[in-house]
């Protein structure tokens, strides 16, 4: 009989994130932001993927996690994402703005 998801929260709740279990790489996500074209990295917590995106898909992670624009740009930030293109062939869901640390 397996763990539930309730009760591995309860055991590891502090440590682990919400889905998956990728820690953010800070230098995965320093290499993407660079990429050409990205004003930000996404960083996957559930497949552990980094890669830059384009203003406009940007807006559009902003507008579907339903988070305030940064003032200015986004400089310094991440998206923490729990789900993206690599993982589950669909846009980065649940995302979060983090600083790049
Ligand atoms: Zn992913």
């Amino acid at each position: 009989m397996s763990l539930s998801r309730k009760r591995k929260a309860d055991l590891f709740g502090s440590v682990m994130p919400p889905e998956g279990g990728h820690e953010p790489d800070m230098e995965k996500i320093k290499q993407a932001t660079e990429r050409e074209g990205a004003v930000i990295a996404v960083f996957c917590s559930a497949c552990g993927s980094a890669y830059g995106i384009k203003k406009d898909l940007a807006e559009m992670v902003l507008r579907v996690a339903d988070i305030p624009r940064p003032g200015g740009a986004f400089g310094g930030k991440f998206f923490l994402a729990n789900g993206c293109t690599v993982c589950s062939l669909g846009p980065p869901c649940d995302s979060v703005l983090r600083d790049i640390v």
